[in-house]
């Protein structure tokens, strides 16, 4: 069953897809291609789901390395504080080394349960310069495509700020030119309420010199609209616009604090959004405004924000959570939410000519599912219903990227799984301890 996702929304039964090189040259039912291209390696995925790789629009690579922490902190009430308490005091305690273990146990996941292509955005004041090689690292060893960038922020000093773009813009240059890199250049800043007017137009200038995207955090919990409120006496997208950063290259993450008139003013400028049900629900910010953006027609992709790397779990929520929240079932529907993991996410960083869907003279990123219990037929018409309620992650047998087997029978195909593991818990570890040494200092900002 394939499941092109492209502009007719084919899917075919009894389909079959012809990879040549790292491209896709065909695609089509089972007994036409046969008959085009004999003496072609093949592989049976009878009774499987072919889907192009899912993407990942807005991670944190780094954030697998909190899964199952428990640090001896007061509980934060609020997201403000959740920065305060514990992401940010993390990012302090992350090394070099943290960011390579942490991106190849992260990529591992993402390729394991079917995700091709993802956009990261790593933060860490004491592991800036060269960081960025250390993660691209990782994401050439398990063989996947990924967007990756440092997080500018002028938290602590202005230099800070400078040094994180200048990670981005190295590390862009180094991979101008070089077709086959799969660890891609972005420019990221961390969110409006932690960077001047100044940074974010540093940032402007060096994406339109390189033609690399930005993403920025936007107005996911209220702190980031009083704070423009405060110091700008304007709303965060309009601040945003006005200093002249929207723009169709820009993905702005989150977005669950807007205006109608906001929203209007993203759909004018051509930016477009990442949205993260889940990291919504874990950071208790609200709940993103998702039926009106997509009514605006404005591309919005599905991210994980470095907490849930299934991104068939992230679909199921995106597909609940605002029928719950709206209290009407005719706000999602499944396959809007596969697009929004699909070609939309490719739309969102100008790959959708290239990646996304499964159409000829596109990239072999492809994906075989082998649904582990199938209760009902598998059909045309159910196979996307079930891709949203019955598929998850470890349902994946076989993805392919670039036209290369990078997970094969479940399996990751270039590393030995225990190996990485073992070297993310072993970083883990040091880190949790580095973290409760630093806790009553942490706890002590609430005075
Ligand atoms: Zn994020």
């Amino acid at each position: 069953m394939v499941v092109t996702m492209d502009p007719s929304r084919r899917i075919i039964e009894n389909g079959a897809i012809a990879i040549e090189g790292d491209l896709i040259k065909d695609v089509g039912a089972t007994p036409a291609l046969e008959a085009k291209h004999t003496g072609a390696e093949t592989i049976d995925a009878s009774g499987r789901i072919v889907v192009p790789g899912l993407i990942c629009s807005h991670s944190h690579l780094y954030g697998v390395l909190l899964r199952g922490a428990s640090l001896p902190i007061t509980p934060p009430s609020d997201f403000t504080q959740i920065l305060q308490r514990v992401w940010w005091p993390v990012d302090e305690a992350l090394t070099y080394e943290d960011a390579y273990a942490s991106a190849l146990v992260a990529c591992m996941e993402f390729a394991k349960s079917g995700t091709t292509l993802f956009a990261d955005t790593y933060s860490g004041p004491n592991s800036i310069e060269g960081v960025l090689d250390h993660i691209a690292r990782a994401v050439e060893e398990i063989g996947i495509r990924g967007f990756i960038a440092f997080e500018t922020t002028e938290r602590h000093t202005k230099t800070e700020g400078e040094r994180g773009v200048m990670e981005n813009v190295r590390y862009a240059k180094k991979t101008r030119g070089k077709a086959d890199t799969k660890a891609l250049p972005m420019l990221s800043i961390h969110a409006s309420f932690t960077v001047t007017d100044e940074l974010i137009r540093n940032v402007r200038n060096y994406a339109n010199e390189l033609n690399i995207p930005i993403t920025i955090h936007t107005s996911e919990g209220m702190g980031d609209v009083h704070h423009n409120l405060e110091n700008y006496g304007k709303r965060t997208v309009e601040r945003l616009r006005d200093v002249g950063l929207l723009g169709p290259d820009v993905v702005l993450a989150h977005c669950v604090n807007l205006t109608d008139n906001e929203l209007d003013i993203i759909k004018q400028t051509g930016a477009k959004i990442a949205h993260n049900p889940m990291s919504n629900m874990l950071n208790a910010v609200g709940v993103a405004p998702l039926a009106k953006m997509l009514g605006r027609r404005i591309p919005v992709g599905l991210g994980n924000d470095g907490y849930i790397f299934d991104m068939f779990e992230n679909m199921r929520a995106a597909f609940l959570l605002h029928r719950a929240h709206a209290k009407d079932p005719r706000v999602t529907d499944p396959y809007q939410i596969l697009e929004m993991a699909t070609i939309d996410g490719a739309r969102l960083y100008g790959k959708e000519h290239e990646l996304g869907s499964l159409e000829i003279g596109k990239r072999a990123d492809v994906v075989i599912v082998n649904p582990r219990i199938m209760p009902t037929p598998l059909t045309a018409k159910s196979v996307v219903g079930h891709l949203v309620n019955t598929v998850d992650g470890d349902d994946v047998q076989t993805v392919f990227v670039d036209g290369k087997k990078i997970v094969d029978n479940g399996k990751l195909v270039r590393m030995d799984e225990s190996a990485v593991q073992e070297k993310s818990q072993a970083a883990a570890a040091r880190l949790w301890a580095r973290l409760e040494q630093m806790a009553p200092q942490i706890d002590s900002l609430r005075k």
